[in-house]
């Protein structure tokens, strides 16, 4: 299954967990290599887990991280669609591919 922003952003919790394989780690660090929008999402979430994790050593809830899943796609979306609308599409060629 080829990767895009949409199937990034279903995993990428557990790629920033470390818990996908290898194949699947290698597939979003292509995707976020090549697109500007999910590159600079991931460095934006990873700044703010490491934020959070100072502030508790609590693991994070089951229901916290479903909602956390579910804002992360809806922010990624947002992010690539706005970097479409400035002129610079790096999502197109993903949706493309189908
Ligand atoms: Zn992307």
């Amino acid at each position: 299954m080829p990767m895009n922003c949409e199937r990034l952003a279903d995993l990428l919790i557990d790629y920033l967990e470390g818990a996908l394989g290898p194949a699947d780690t290698q597939c979003i660090e292509e995707h976020l290599a090549s697109c500007a929008c999910c590159g600079k999402f991931v460095r934006t979430y990873q700044t703010t887990m490491s934020v959070a994790g100072e502030l508790t050593e609590e693991p994070m809830p089951d229901d916290l991280r479903y909602q956390l899943h579910v804002n992360l796609r809806q922010r990624l979306k947002l992010s690539c669609h706005d970097a479409v609308v400035e002129g610079d599409p790096p999502c197109a060629s993903a949706e493309n591919a189908e």
